[in-house]
């Protein structure tokens, strides 16, 4: 049996049935790290010990005979703009590289209480600020599809790690696209819940209106089992909703066929031809089902990655204002005064995305722009919004491509923002609503390598039973031919 391949329910059935012990798995994750993680890069910190410590705790409670939490054994990784105490925590940066938090993220506390093993945390593109893992201030992190390229980004050290077998579950964070960009150019399932539906406290902010926490695994039902486990409120986070959370893995085996499938015209203008013929395929295999497919129209959608990225950079530009070198991170050695120290620090601190943020942040709040700019993107983010609530008058579920192009490699775009920008075309409009979406793999491209394609389903507000339910009977299906 390979330990590195099994799904975080298969592990349950596993540990719970005595043929595995949690020691066991944790161990051949660490190995398969060692041999593996040299060529994928994946995490940037282990955490060997904190792991052991906690499976041992899982091996003391079968030998007792005692009931075990769901995710009892399950290898996890954690990506690095999420805060665990006692490891390092970098978010990718200078500023924080030496950085140990005092307290656990609740999404992790919620993991590990459920039984999961953190082996560690990965790469991302600084403080999440990208699409392929390259803005990391360590290293890029490479796709296990092809180590020529990108994983995707930002959370794609725990895109990476899932897809190698180096992790069987991993958490991430997502903006504008972060968890299913990855997870689709890596060949997995990754998930963003309705904004709130997760607590952020412990997620170093970037841009708070936009920001999840949210799971990535090698199916829909372990994603499912990771969002009830770290889903719901948090008296830490005021923006964590009260909204009861459902038993989102019990709800997959319900019959789904005959709900309405809308395909908005609008994502599928610029395409590769690739990725459009696949998501075609998906979409075939969705009526096949027994899903009506319905073509919708969501009008605003060429505004989205503009009103994106005057949003996103206002809100990080005031969020990493707390980098100054006084209270914690990094801070120059040099400097002659106060105004010095802050100069030095962030310009040494900060990569060079980072500071274009800042910098574009900073000017789109600055009076006598901000009314043109910051003020006229808020009411464009509302038309956003407005499009998919008449959209889901008339449809259960919407699919799109997860992102415009597979797999990029390594280099190409990194000179270019507007490119590396482009890359969440069709991810940023769902953030911007604050509705819930999924990537589930859907094929993979023609010619070598064969690349992963990702197919997103986005469900209204709350609606996560039905955007798993459809996830769920799409990857049952078990694919499609591709010619
Ligand atoms: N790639 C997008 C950005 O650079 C999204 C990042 C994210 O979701 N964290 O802002």
């Amino acid at each position: 049996m390979e330990l590195t391949s099994l799904t975080a329910s298969q592990i349950r059935d596993l540990v719970t049935h005595k043929q595995v012990s949690a020691e066991e798995l944790v161990r051949a994750h660490l190995d398969r790290i060692e041999q593996k993680d040299k060529e994928v890069r994946a995490y940037l910190t282990l955490c060997p010990d904190r792991a052991l410590a906690q499976a041992k705790k899982t091996d003391r409670l079968i030998a007792a005979g005692e009931p075990l939490p769901p995710l009892a054994g399950v290898p996890a990784a954690v990506k690095d703009e999420i805060v665990t105490r006692g490891v390092r925590s970098t978010c990718s940066s200078r500023m924080l590289e030496n950085y140990i938090p005092p307290y656990d993220a609740t999404a992790v506390e919620r993991l590990e209480a459920a039984g999961a093993c953190v082996l560690g945390k990965t790469n991302c593109d600084e403080f999440a600020m990208g699409s392929s893992t390259e803005n990391s201030a360590f290293f890029p992190t490479r796709n296990p599809h092809d180590l020529e390229r990108v994983p995707g980004g930002s959370s794609g050290g725990s895109a990476a790690a899932v897809a190698a077998g180096l992790a069987t579950v991993a958490l991430g964070s997502d903006t504008g696209g972060s968890i299913r960009q990855p997870a689709a150019l890596c060949g997995i399932v990754g998930m963003m819940g309705t904004y709130g539906r997760v607590s952020r406290f412990g997620l170093v902010a970037f841009a708070s209106s936009l920001d999840h926490v949210g799971p990535f695994g090698r199916t829909v039902r372990d994603v499912a089992l990771l969002l009830e486990t770290i889903a719901g409120r948090d008296p830490r986070d005021s923006t964590a909703a009260d909204v009861p959370v459902p038993d989102y893995a019990g709800a997959l085996g319900e019959t789904v066929s005959g709900l309405r499938v809308g395909v908005p015209n609008e994502y599928f203008a610029g395409l590769n031809p690739q990725v459009g013929d696949n998501i075609q395929k998906g979409i075939e295999l969705l009526a096949k089902l027994g899903f009506k497919v319905v073509p919708i129209s969501l009008p605003h959608t060429d505004y989205a990655i503009s009103t994106y990225y005057i949003i996103a950079t206002a809100e990080a530009s005031s969020n990493l204002a707390r980098f100054d070198g006084v209270r914690y991170g990094f801070r120059s050695r040099e400097y002659t005064d106060l105004r010095d120290l802050y100069e030095k620090t962030r310009d040494r601190g900060f990569g060079a995305e980072v500071k274009r943020r800042i910098m574009l942040g900073t000017y789109v709040l600055s009076s006598g722009y901000y009314d043109a700019y910051y003020l006229k993107a808020q009411k464009v983010r509302a038309l956003i919004a407005r499009d998919f609530l008449e959209a889901f008058e008339d449809v259960d579920v919407i699919v799109t491509p997860t992102s415009p192009i597979p797999a990029f490699k390594l280099g190409e775009r990194v000179d270019d923002p507007l490119q590396m920008y482009l890359a969440d075309i069709y991810t940023v409009t769902a953030s911007l609503a604050g509705i819930p979406g999924i990537s589930v793999p859907c094929g993979k491209t023609k010619g070598d390598p064969r690349l992963p394609v990702g197919m997103q389903i986005l469900a209204k507000h709350f609606d996560e039973v039905r955007l798993l339910q459809v996830a769920h009977a799409f990857e049952k299906a078990g694919g499609f031919e591709v010619a």
